[in-house]
């Protein structure tokens, strides 16, 4: 079958992870062959490597990715990631969820992603500067503001997206902010886009707990990850009266993660101060201020309403779903692809109400979005007009898929999906391409 040959054989294979949902709900929406065919695959694929001079004079070679889902709706969208653990696979499975994203808060965007196999905690910063330039050297004539837009993704931020677009406007001679989100504002970034995943999860909770007609106040959760999505979540969750009971984080030193718990709140701004430059938490300070420090998974099995996974695909799984407590009510997915089939499933059995991530997650790219949109008008709005916006975008696709999941009686997944799927089968058809 087309592609089969290059798929990784590995246990945990996101991208057959997205097919299986996709064909789950393709059946349900009775997706003729054509568009079914064309919706399960890449539109596009580019493989490369790329040579790194690096400090001692040696030149590494890293193998890299960009690979475009589908584009019916718009430029393809999505962020780079730096990963030691990346396979095209994922790669692929992420540009396929960013098409379902894009669609299902209604943007003009389809889908796409890119990676580089790297663990940029051993490189230096002109070595990432060199390998971001390089990255975008190798694909700058199929990407750009009409194309497909990069952003940051796991281990890359702001300051990777701008020496990409640095490279890439010498390349086409001239200035296009808009071929890259997440910017720093001083160049042509958008305030809020910093908060706007973690702050986006929040809105969707937020939505949930009305619609269940549970006020936040003392509400508990518990978060994986203390990266970008987690600590905005952590924080507006706990602005809005609800308790973070704990988060995780990976440590490099000890290449394991931890989970920090305080059964009566942890305090962001104080893990901060007390986490290096790599998301590390300091474990020793931590246990000195009253946090426990707890193994990888603990996180899962606190006693809260509320789960929020931030930090990778491929976390909650048939082997640890049935350590998730019985007062756990919601699940919001702030990272992409957390949990696996099997385990949602279970979860589905149980009436637990998941947030799915394409839902969920999708503050950071509708941001994004703004972004473009302020640097193609090339004027920029004040922050509070963007979380305005963004909180708008995210509470009225939650509703159309709380709706639709009432309404028919499905599970939130498959609702979220079918509203996408549709939305970009859609343009295909108008297009003719099937
Ligand atoms: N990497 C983020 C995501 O997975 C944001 C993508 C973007 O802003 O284009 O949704």
């Amino acid at each position: 079958m087309l592609l089969e040959e290059e798929s990784m054989t590995k246990e945990f294979n996101a991208f057959e992870m997205a097919q299986r949902q996709f064909d789950a709900v393709a059946d349900k929406l009775q997706l003729d062959g054509g568009i079914r065919d064309l919706l399960r695959w890449p539109q596009r694929e580019f493989h490369f490597t790329v040579p790194v001079k690096m400090d001692d004079g040696s030149v590494k070679v890293f193998k890299g990715f960009r690979v475009q889902h589908n584009d019916a709706r718009g430029p393809a969208k999505g962020g780079i990631r730096f990963h030691p653990q990346e396979t095209v696979d994922t790669v692929r499975a992420l540009a396929t969820w960013m098409t379902w994203k894009c669609a299902v808060v209604d943007i003009p965007l389809g889908g796409g992603k890119g990676g580089v196999i790297c663990d940029p905690h051993d490189l230096s910063s002109s070595e990432q500067q060199a390998l971001c330039r390089g990255w975008v050297r190798q694909v700058a004539p199929n990407v750009g503001p009409v194309q497909d837009v990069p952003a940051p993704d796991v281990m890359t931020n702001p300051q990777h997206m701008v020496w990409i677009l640095d490279e890439y406007e010498k390349i086409a001679g001239g200035h296009y902010p808009g071929f890259i989100t997440g910017k720093p504002v001083e160049v042509g970034g958008s305030l809020g886009r910093t908060e706007a995943t973690g702050y986006g999860v929040i809105y969707t909770v937020r939505e949930a707990m009305k619609r269940h007609g549970v006020p936040i106040e003392g509400v508990r959760a518990s978060l994986q990850g203390f990266g970008n999505v987690s600590q905005y979540a952590a924080k507006l969750f706990i602005e809005l009266g609800g308790i973070v009971v704990a988060v995780s984080c990976w440590d490099n030193d000890d290449q394991c993660a931890y989970t920090f718990r305080k059964t009566d709140g942890i305090d962001v701004d104080f893990l901060l101060t007390i986490t290096n430059r790599f998301g590390t938490i300091d474990k020793e300070k931590a246990e000195a201020a009253g946090y426990d420090v707890l193994e990888a998974e603990a996180w899962l099995e606190q006693e809260v309403e509320i789960l929020i996974p931030s930090a990778l695909e491929n976390q909650i799984t048939s082997d640890n779903v049935n350590k998730i407590p019985k007062t756990v009510k919601v699940i919001a997915e702030g990272a992409n692809g957390p949990t696996t089939p099997d385990a949602d499933a279970v979860l589905k059995e149980r009436g637990v109400f998941v947030i799915p991530d394409f839902l969920a997650n999708a503050g950071g790219v509708t941001c994004s979005y703004f972004e473009q949109v302020q640097c193609n008008a090339n004027f920029f709005w004040p922050k509070q007009e963007v979380l305005e916006r963004l909180d708008q975008k995210m509470t009225t696709a939650f509703h159309a898929v709380a709706d639709l999941a009432e309404e028919t009686g499905e599970y939130m997944r498959d609702a979220a999906y079918m509203i996408a799927i549709q939305r970009v089968a859609t343009a295909c058809h108008l297009r003719g391409w099937a």
